[in-house]
């Protein structure tokens, strides 16, 4: 039986140019670049080349960017910077939607110190609201992501980013989930932007950071002198050769197949309702509200006839409580039992999309009838 992929938000597969540079690069250039022999200036140059690719296609200067392991420990390092260098009482601006790896960073390094920003219907951060707070000075860094990995919904970064300028505000923003499906055009007007390879068909393990122009005193890890100082430990050529093909090859995506398979999911299932429907969001994500039966159980039905899709979060794995996304946009707790996101990417095809429709028709025939799970409820947001 054939996999068909449908959880592109959580990690994509490897894209076969990152693969190949990855493989080439791991024979031809695993010598230390930072070694004083030729050979391995060799190795350093072609790091300085992925650089340039990268600080070409943000537009930035290559002194900018940052590669590192992932977005995890760029968001974990932009908040040990704030701390250790804002004033001791301030105060940052952070969207309650946020990633883990941002929310609680941002609750280790400044706990009682962090002000949740208000949130539009949809689930986007209200700009109107930022902008008062804003201009009453009582923030000093604001982290807002570009796109929700569970709903997919858009932030207007780009106006956040306008007006933290205007107000002198840093502003950190994690694009882990729009670089590799959304152009990247102005995302470089964000002081501090990251960024993590898996999300856009790279290898795992490797990402970028770009920071705020003319910023020395950014360290993510200490030690040695690599990534002009702010980032200690021997470059991982191999992943950030890699990294860079995969990102040469994204392109703007097309909300096509997710829509088609939502008018044939409205056919065959018409009880099943879409978070953030009305709201801009990702092209490729669709974050549904099962009618019935627990997320779990359409998992693992759907992953019998060979679909995986995941939960909106983790809670219904048991792995952690209720997702705080969706309790930030006022999704009941039993609505969020029920929850499946699906997210597609470079290998989806619009008939993967439509055969998904019918798997889900099918997995809740077989649902009901083993059911004895007759939770019903249904939300509209
Ligand atoms: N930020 C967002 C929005 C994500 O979706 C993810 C991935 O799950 C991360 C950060 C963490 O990225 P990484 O896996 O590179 O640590």
């Amino acid at each position: 039986m054939e996999t068909c992929y449908f959880d592109y938000n959580a990690t994509a597969p490897l894209r076969p140019e990152a693969k190949a540079a990855w493989l080439t690069a791991a024979d031809d250039l695993w010598l230390n670049p930072s070694s004083p022999y030729r050979a391995a200036a060799r190795v350093h140059a072609h790091l300085a080349e992925a650089r340039a690719v990268v600080a070409g296609l943000f537009a930035v200067a290559a002194e900018r960017v940052v590669f590192n392991s992932g977005a995890t420990e760029a968001n974990n390092a932009i908040f040990a910077h704030w701390a250790a260098t804002l004033p001791a009482d301030a105060r940052i601006g952070v969207s309650p939607t946020e990633h883990p790896s941002v929310l609680a960073a941002a609750q280790h390094f400044f706990a009682g110190r962090v002000i949740w920003l208000a949130l539009d219907g949809s689930g986007a951060v209200d700009v109107a609201a930022l902008q008062a707070l804003l201009s009453e000075r009582q923030i000093a860094a604001i982290s807002v992501m570009a796109a929700n990995n569970e709903t997919g919904v858009l932030n207007d970064w780009a106006a956040i980013a306008t007006e933290c300028r205007a107000q002198g505000v840093p502003y950190h923003c994690d694009a882990s989930q729009w670089i590799g499906k959304l152009p990247l055009d102005r995302l470089q007007t964000c002081d501090f932007l990251t960024g993590a390879a898996h999300k856009f068909g790279g290898p795992k393990g490797v990402g970028l950071c770009l920071l705020p122009a003319g910023n020395s005193g950014f360290m993510s890890l200490h030690g040695g002198a690599q990534e002009f100082g702010h980032r200690a430990g021997t470059e991982d050529v191999a992943s950030v050769l890699a990294m860079v093909a995969a990102l040469r090859e994204v392109e703007r995506g097309s909300a096509q197949g997710r829509d088609a398979f939502l008018v044939e999911l409205g056919h065959v299932l018409p009880a099943v309702e879409v978070i953030g429907f009305a709201a801009q969001r990702l092209w490729n994500t669709a974050l549904l509200i099962m009618p019935e039966f627990a997320s779990v159980r359409w998992i693992r039905a759907l992953e019998k006839r060979g679909f995986l899709v995941s939960a909106g979060s983790a809670c219904s794995t048991g792995k952690q409580g209720p997702s705080p996304v969706l309790a930030a946009m006022g999704v009941q707790a039993d609505a969020m039992q029920r929850v499946l996101r699906v997210s597609s990417g470079w290998a989806t095809s619009a008939a993967d999309w439509l055969a998904l429709a019918a798997a889900m028709a099918d997995c809740r025939a077989e649902l009901s009838s083993e059911a004895d799970d007759s939770t019903s409820t249904i939300i509209s947001i």
